[in-house]
């Protein structure tokens, strides 16, 4: 770099060292203002440069920094070129994809050229732009081609790669249902097999080739489902009938029509439902409607009543006047006595007759009663049986179907409450988050059949080797969660230490070949001032530490 700098008039004079210096510095300042951005290790050590020439630090100072800062910049030199190469090796393969989509044998050749181009991209981030829009034009080509053989729906969901490995790997012809793991109990759901013996060769479309790959793993997921279907009386042979039908085994251009009728199937029984609920309700107002009725009816002759033993007491009054009178009025005992005896004649049938008539409202009353108490009853009844009918539905909702263990809904749900108990009573509670390890590569080894059966296994084995105030859940996919009460993290470790060791040392089989199956459990204890959530979050973390320290072991966090 020259020391002089062009003056005003375009004549060169020399610069005093200390305006060379600050000049450096100012460039200095700018450079690592232009290089921010890179990497965010290079960008703290320049931050720290910048820092250092803001405060006017003595030249040595400088001079200590730059040896990191040398080191970032080749780290962050490093890290470029990594991801240019990933940013390479991902493009290279978005490019084989599409060429295994038959593109016409235009787009194929610029997609031969686009392929070409990547490699010979010096400068990728700049000419990236171009690259991409010349590729998304191709992409847009080729799907937009009609292929219904080749570009179906199954090609692009799967990947249209032959998995021919898998189709003729040993491993392959594992059959779930036939291998029953040493320390497994009878089954809950039953099970179609995996046996890749049903995969057809030869001729097929994609389709048909990517469906019979997973035609078992879709038809156990179809018969546990009508399994578990609740359908009306009247859809029950259809259901029983589809439930045949999938069991027989299925393919590819039947699954449309089977999912058709599947999804009858579930709309009629929820529109029935429905109805029925309606109907109750219609029911339950007709009823009310009666009794209000009855009530009224009730009332009305209870008021009918008084009015007539208000009468009875006037005529009473009346007829002891009119005797009172005759009295009075007697001057001889023989007409007197006929007269007093007519009156009181008449006296005694008006109150007969009033207690006649009382008696008919009273037994009038009690009928209604009575039909009142029945009806309630039968009320009552029914109220009860669809309250059942609801809760059965609700608990149905927050039970997992593969394993039998809560949800996702009812882990929730148990954790709301258990942390509400918590909070009022105190108590110790601990959290418990447990993934298992390498489960991707069991299902890519044996299948998804034997992943499910590896998930029940694990439940199974959970649900026996914990306590029985412990709460178990699916949280989702390999995932589970555990509340346990009423212990302290130290022998919350000892429990959850055993737990993992029965994992490691169960014996899963499948087809004589061992299977080796471990767990990742992160742990914590609920403390004051924590939410579910902040909880939540520290055994989560402490399940990843426990990734990243090798899997197959215990971390607890302690509490921040
Ligand atoms: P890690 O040790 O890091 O946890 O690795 P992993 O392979 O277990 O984790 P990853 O999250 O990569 O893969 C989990 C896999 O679990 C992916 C998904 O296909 C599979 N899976 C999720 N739910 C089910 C299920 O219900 N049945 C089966 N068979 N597989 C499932
Ligand atoms: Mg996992
Ligand atoms: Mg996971």
């Amino acid at each position: 770099m020259s020391d002089t700098q062009p003056s005003a008039n375009g004549s060169s004079h020399y610069l005093e060292p200390d305006e060379q210096t600050e000049l450096l510095k100012r460039g200095l300042v700018r450079v690592s203002i232009a290089a921010a951005g890179i990497d965010p290790l290079l960008d703290k050590r320049l931050n720290e440069l910048r820092r250092a020439l803001r405060a006017d630090a003595p030249v040595h100072l400088l001079g200590e920094l730059l040896p990191d800062l040398e080191r970032a910049v080749l780290a962050a030199d490093q890290n470029r070129q990594q991801r240019a190469t990933e940013t390479t090796r991902a493009l290279q393969e978005l490019i084989e994809q599409l060429q295994e989509c038959d593109p016409p044998k235009e787009v194929a050749r610029s997609l031969r050229e686009l392929d070409r181009q990547l490699n010979e991209l010096a400068d990728l981030p700049r000419q990236l732009p171009a690259w991409l829009a010349e590729l998304q034009r191709l992409q847009r080509q080729t799907l937009q081609q009609e292929q219904p053989s080749s570009g179906g729906l199954w090609s692009r969901l799967l990947g249209r790669k032959e998995r021919a490995e898998q189709v003729a790997a040993p491993d392959s012809e594992i059959d779930a249902a036939d291998d029953t793991p040493l320390a497994s109990a009878p089954e809950p759901a039953p099970e179609a097999t995996v046996s890749m013996e049903s995969v057809p060769s030869g001729n097929i479309s994609g389709e048909e080739q990517h469906f019979s790959q997973l035609a078992a793993h879709i038809e156990s997921i179809l018969l546990r489902l009508l399994t578990e279907l609740q359908v009306l009386e009247s859809q029950q042979n259809a259901r029983d009938q589809l439930r045949d039908q999938v069991s027989k085994g299925l393919n590819w251009y039947e699954l449309t029509a089977v999912l058709d009728s599947l999804c009858e199937l579930v709309l009629g029984a929820q529109q029935s439902r429905q109805a029925d609920f309606e109907r109750y309700l219609q029911q339950l107002n007709q009823r009310l409607s009666q009794f209000q009725g009855n009530l009224e009816d009730a009332q009305s002759s209870y008021s009918g009543s008084l009015d007539a033993e208000r009468e009875l007491a006037g005529t009473i009054r009346g007829q002891v006047e009119l005797i009172n009178d005759n009295v009075r009025a007697a001057d001889d005992l023989n007409t007197l006595k006929a007269n007093v005896e007519t009156r009181l004649n008449s006296l005694l049938e008006n109150i007969d007759q009033a207690r006649a008539l009382r008696d008919q409202r009273d037994n009038e009353v009690a009928e209604r009663l009575s039909t009142m108490v029945e009806r309630i009853q039968v009320m009552e009844l029914e109220a009860q049986t669809f309250r059942r009918h609801l809760e059965e539905q609700r608990q149905q909702a927050m039970i997992d179907n593969l394993t039998g263990l809560a949800n996702r809904n009812g882990l929730q749900r148990r954790m709301d409450e258990e942390f509400e108990r918590w909070q009022r009573y105190g108590g110790r509670l601990l959290l418990v988050v447990l993934d298992v390890d390498h489960f991707k590569s069991i299902n890519d080894r044996f299948g998804h059949l034997a992943g499910d059966k590896v998930l029940r296994l694990i439940a199974q084995q959970l649900s026996r080797r914990l306590r029985k105030t412990d709460f178990i859940g699916r949280f989702g996919g390999e995932e589970f969660v555990i509340l346990m009460p009423g212990i302290s993290p130290e022998q919350g470790a000892v429990a959850l230490e055993e737990l993992r060791e029965g994992i490691a040392g169960t014996p899963f089989h499948f087809k004589n070949e061992p299977v080796p199956v471990t767990i990742s459990i992160g742990f914590t204890e609920f403390m004051p001032n924590d939410s579910l959530d902040s909880t939540f979050d520290r055994a989560d973390k402490a399940m990843y530490q426990a990734k990243e320290q090798g899997r197959n072991r215990v971390v607890h966090a302690a509490n921040p």
